[in-house]
């Protein structure tokens, strides 16, 4: 039994009692781990006294190829790539980059937007009052950030201020964040806020639009909800979240039901 009641107490709702405990379940095969550290393209490599034309056709081949490269990288050289990472201005104001955090065999994927000045401090993803909230949020559906959940962000170094990345920022950033999803293959996406909406499945609709749809990364559901420290601000919409988690919960538990209908190992 989930210490829900308590939880809820604390986010001000009244409990709604799941009706069964879900059932653990076996691990979704994982992509092959690469051996090897594969050396990064030198960020300015294509530095040159060229026509604009010219140099936005390299560019986009140099994104390409940097985007493959970092979608062959094994869990040490991905991190590694994150904190040696210069190709975006957010890398300037950093003290570190917040790669992410949690069970890297993870069910549960939850996606932020970038770390603020706790994360970037810590290294960790979702500390202080947002990452209370967010625990808070997980532990009313059963869940703990250790323990099948991965926790990432759609930038992974800090936008001064706390203000929102822009769509470059996330779109140079995603490559990072699309293989944290391939090395994790989580069975669910919680996608926390409209910058980790854009980030994954490049939707820049608004949260209204979103969170009640299905939506899917591939062969993967995903739910978008708000983020943690939008609550903060707007404590109302804490019913919208509940909401969303329930059918997370639900969607999660649908799965779970169809890979032991199929005699999928637990
Ligand atoms: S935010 Fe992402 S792309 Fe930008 S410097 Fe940091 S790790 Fe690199």
């Amino acid at each position: 039994m989930y210490k829900e009641a308590a939880i809820l107490q604390e986010m001000g709702y009244t409990l709604w009692q799941l009706r069964q405990n879900p059932p653990e379940h076996g691990e979704l095969p994982k992509p092959p781990v690469l051996a090897e550290k594969i050396p990064m393209p030198e960020a300015h490599a294509l530095e040159a006294a060229l026509d604009g034309a010219t140099k936005s056709a390299l560019s986009g081949l140099a994104s390409d190829k940097r985007a493959a490269t970092i979608a062959t990288l094994d869990w040490t050289a991905l991190t590694e790539a994150i904190q040696d990472c210069r190709a975006c201005g957010l890398c300037a104001r950093r003290r570190q980059a917040v790669p992410g955090i949690g069970d890297r065999t993870a069910n549960w994927l939850f996606v932020g937007e970038g770390p603020g000045v706790e994360e970037d401090a810590k290294g960790e993803p979702f500390v202080g009052q947002a990452g209370k909230l967010l625990d808070n949020m997980l532990a009313a559906i059963g869940l703990r950030r250790d323990h099948k959940v991965y926790i990432a962000n759609a930038v992974k170094c800090r936008p001064e201020g706390n203000r929102t990345p822009t769509a470059e920022e996330m779109t140079v950033c995603r490559p990072f964040l699309l293989r944290q999803i391939a090395l994790v293959a989580p069975r669910l996406i919680v996608l926390l806020g409209k910058s980790a909406a854009y980030s994954v499945l490049d939707d820049d609709r608004n949260l209204s639009v979103l969170r009640k749809k299905p939506l899917s990364f591939g062969a993967i559901p995903v739910v978008v909800t708000y983020h943690p420290a939008y609550l903060l601000r707007n404590l109302p919409e804490k019913a919208k979240v509940w909401e969303d988690l329930c059918r997370a919960r639900e969607i999660f538990q649908e799965s779970e039901n169809s890979i032991l209908a199929e005699g999928g190992k637990k």
